[in-house]
Formats: C-alpha cells, structure tokens, sequence
C-alpha cells in the first residue's frame, strides 16, 4: 500500500476572551479542518468568562459574591477547580496569593468601577481574614459558603485557568503540540514539528518599549508574568500596581518588577506569578523552592535589571534560557 505523505500545516488560531485575547499555534496533518475547534477553543474560553468573570453581575463567581453569609450556594465543576485551587495557593503562599481582596480591587478602580475613595477608605481598614479561612468548599455536592461578607476575585488565576482549558479542547481534537496563550499567560505542549522545544520571550519590564529580556525554551510547561509595567493607574505622578498587598488591602507599596513563573499549569503559574510579586524575591525564592516552581524575579536597580533565580530550569543557567537582550516578536 502507498503510504500518504503527511504534510503539516500551521495552524494559528485566535479570538477575543477576557477583555484580552486567546491563541492556539499548532501544526495539523493536512485535510484537518480547524473551523470546529476554533469554535470549541471560544466556547471553553467563554464558559471560563461566564463562571468566574467578575465583571459579570450574573458570572457564578459574582452569584457567589452576592449570596448571604452562611447559606450553601451551587457551584458548577470548574468554579469549584478553581476556587480550590486558589485557596490552596493562598495556603501555600501564606495569604499573599488571596482571592478576597475583591473589595480592594473594585475600590482602587481595578475592577468594573471607578476607583472611589470611601470604599478605598474601608478596604485599607478592614482586618481581614485570607479567603481560604472564610470560603468553604463542599466539592462532593458543588456547593460553597462564605463564613462572613467576602468579596471574591479570580482575575489573578482565571486567565491561566482558561489556558488549560484551551490546551484540554484542542487535545479532544488530536492537537499534541502546540502553543496556547491568553494575553501572557502561555502553555507549551510537546515539540514544535522540527522536534525543537517552543520559545517564549520573557518582556523587559519596560513600559516604554516592547523587548525580550530572556527567551524560555518550553516543553510541556506554562509560564506566567506578572509585572508592574503593564497595568496599573495614574495617580498622580504614582504608578499604582493593579496587585493588592493583601495585608494592606491597597496596591503594593513595593515589588519586582516583573515575576516569572513556570508550572505544570497554566492555573498555578498565574496564581503563583501574582502571589511571588506580593512576597518579593527573598521570600519568594525560598517559597518557589519549597514548591518546586521555577521562577524569574527581575528587579529595578537604578538602571539596571537585577535578577533572583529559583528552581532547575533557572538555576542551572542551561542553554534554554539566553539572557541577551532580543527583539519580542
Ligand atoms: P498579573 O499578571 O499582573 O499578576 P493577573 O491578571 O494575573 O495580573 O492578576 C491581577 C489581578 O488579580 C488583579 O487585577 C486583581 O483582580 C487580582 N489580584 C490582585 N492582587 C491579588 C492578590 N494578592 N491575590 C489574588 N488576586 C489578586
Ligand atoms: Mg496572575
């Protein structure tokens, strides 16, 4: 029998999600017709949206926002994956990853409303307790409870949990490599075709110009960046980071510029990025060990650029990482 020739195409496939955009780079044998998975990538990154967008009144996160304190509430399966798991970070970074700083989100005009100084003067003065000590998770029966008002977020986590979810529906569809992003959250599947790793720029936390700083050789990993470049507010002559201290229930006073993370999902990474620019790099280095993340702290330093390495892929310097400084793409 004659054996067809199995030419590959490239495929690139992109849409609008979470007030930013999704994208899925990966190379098919021809005659796959990428229309339906295009459709199906939408549609899971929309049903992410829907389930945990907190500019959504109607999202289940904010129906969960909204129920009364101690009266259970329905949760569908992926809000309830999430949550747990951003309670576990929160956990494991000692309160610096906290999904409860909902209020202070909303206050400082990070959110869907304008920034508003009675209830910047009300977050900044609640004592609170970290999310996990007051949201209890019944995940046999999907349902939750909040043991006190609780205003709950998962901007810092939602975005990479939408990239699984991209990396998971293209699986269903024979896709084996690839690569998958949701603004800078990313995940690596497999090989490029050539058998060579995909190549992922980490950005100089500039906010002037767009340039790489190092570039990441990635291979069945997701990497997140969190940095104090690229969102923030004016106030003044202030840049105000959009990552809330959550001892404080303000913005950060103080932190890297940029965090680097990478984790076997795009989930951890993104919660971990967020939570490692709350800690810093002398604590967060020793947390990135402990729990087996590699990571990439960047830090100003008058002109200069001083880096904190945690974790193999970092450490060791391999050939992976290049620091040379490298037109992005
Ligand atoms: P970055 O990539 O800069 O970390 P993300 O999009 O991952 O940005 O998350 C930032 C968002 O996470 C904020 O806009 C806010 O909604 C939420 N957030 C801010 N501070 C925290 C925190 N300490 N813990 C959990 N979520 C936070
Ligand atoms: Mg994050």
């Amino acid at each position: 029998m004659l054996k067809m020739s199995t030419k590959l195409i490239r495929h690139a496939l992109s849409g609008a999600t979470m007030g930013a955009r999704w994208q899925a780079l990966f190379h098919m044998p021809q005659g796959f017709d990428p229309a339906p998975l295009a459709v199906a990538l939408q549609t899971a990154v929309a049903d992410v949206d829907a389930q945990m967008s907190t500019w959504r009144p109607d999202s289940a996160l904010m129906l969960l926002n909204a129920a009364p304190p101690e009266v259970w509430q329905p949760l569908p399966a992926r809000l309830m994956l999430v949550l747990q798991t951003a309670l576990a970070i929160g956990q494991a970074s000692g309160g610096a990853f906290d999904i409860g700083v909902g209020d202070a989100v909303t206050a400082w005009g990070f959110g869907a409303a304008q920034v508003n100084e009675t209830a910047i003067r009300a977050a900044l003065a609640r004592r609170r307790r970290p999310a996990q000590d007051v949201v209890e998770l019944d995940s046999a029966n999907l349902r939750a409870r909040k043991h006190g008002p609780i205003s709950l977020d998962l901007s810092g986590i939602a975005k990479g949990y939408g990239v699984d979810r991209l990396v998971e529906v293209a699986a269903g569809f024979g896709v084996t490599g690839g690569l998958f992003a949701i603004d800078g959250e990313l995940r690596a599947v497999g090989l490029q075709p050539d058998g060579t790793p995909w190549t992922v720029a980490i950005e100089r936390p500039d906010h002037h110009i767009r340039a790489a700083h190092a570039i990441l050789a990635l291979q069945d990993a997701a990497v997140a960046t969190s940095g104090d470049y690229r969102h923030w507010i004016s106030a003044g002559a202030k840049r105000l980071s959009h990552t809330i201290d959550p001892a404080r229930g303000g913005p950060l006073a103080r932190s890297p510029a940029s965090v680097t993370v990478i984790a076997a999902t795009c989930m951890a990474a993104d919660a971990w990025a967020t939570a490692l620019m709350v800690t810093g790099s002398t604590d967060g280095a020793a947390l990135a060990r402990k729990h087996n993340l590699d990571v990439l702290f960047l830090e100003r330093d008058g002109n200069d650029l001083r880096e904190t390495r945690a974790g193999q892929m970092f450490e060791t310097r391999s050939p992976q990482i290049s620091c040379a400084m490298q037109p992005s793409e």
